[in-house]
């Protein structure tokens, strides 16, 4: 019986060895990231936790490989629109409320690339109070969302009255989620087209996919502004 409780020594040992060696591993994956990602480390970490509590709390039965798809697959926005809103015509004024160059060109070539469609027509202007879309920024990485759009509604018109859409920088603008400039235009086309009236379209390849953000405008989207718009 000797032989077997050496087996049994060996595989105790071996079994604290491994565990030390992935506790080692996890202090390099921290040290690395705080250094590759910097002042963004402590909010990836904080969303980490975050998930890693939700799955132990049994609210989110993932696993780590589906985690870390959902942060691959990031939805591409949260919405609250109510429904078969739109504006009284295809034409709506456009406040860019951002000091980020990235975004204020993202959302300049979003509208240009709306505007050439002809189905809808944004014009910029200078004045917050003045506009009937704002477009602007957010931070928040508890979200699982690139984007949001938010609106009001004359319930008595259906006539949308007000909307505001956001982009979110701690995805669009961290390398570590790998967005070009053209998903991130690709997003501020989607969120504009929720403030046109849009809803999400995931049967057709749209601009409107509910995520990923790899389509630009599309036929199916230009004819879908149309048909909301169809009597003015
Ligand atoms: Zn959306």
């Amino acid at each position: 019986m000797k032989w077997f409780s050496s087996l049994i020594g060996f595989l105790w040992r071996t079994f604290w060895r491994l565990v030390w060696f992935a506790f080692f591993l996890l202090l390099c994956a921290v040290a690395l990231l705080f250094y590759f990602q910097k002042e963004a480390a402590p909010q990836i970490l904080q969303t980490m936790f975050f998930q890693a509590q939700q799955v132990i709390n049994g609210q989110q039965a993932l696993d780590m490989g589906a985690s870390l798809e959902t942060l691959e697959q990031l939805s591409t926005d949260t919405v609250d629109m109510s429904a078969e809103g739109r504006w009284p015509t295809n034409a709506a004024t456009v406040y860019i409320e951002t000091q980020d160059p990235t975004f204020r060109s993202a959302y300049e070539t979003a509208i240009a690339n709306w505007n050439a469609t002809g189905a809808f027509t944004f014009t910029l202007v200078d004045d917050a109070s003045q506009a009937d879309i704002i477009a602007t920024e957010m931070n928040d990485g508890q979200t699982q969302a690139a984007g949001e759009a938010s609106s009001s509604t004359n319930t008595l018109t259906n006539y949308l009255v007000a909307v505001t859409v956001k982009l979110n920088r701690f995805y669009l603008l961290n390398p570590a989620y790998g967005y070009s400039m053209e998903r991130i235009i690709h997003t501020a086309e989607h969120e504009l087209g929720h403030a046109i009236g849009l809803g999400h379209e995931d049967h057709h390849t749209s601009v409107m996919e509910s995520a990923g953000s790899h389509n630009g405008i599309q036929q199916t989207d230009i004819d879908a502004v149309r048909a909301l718009y169809a009597t003015q």
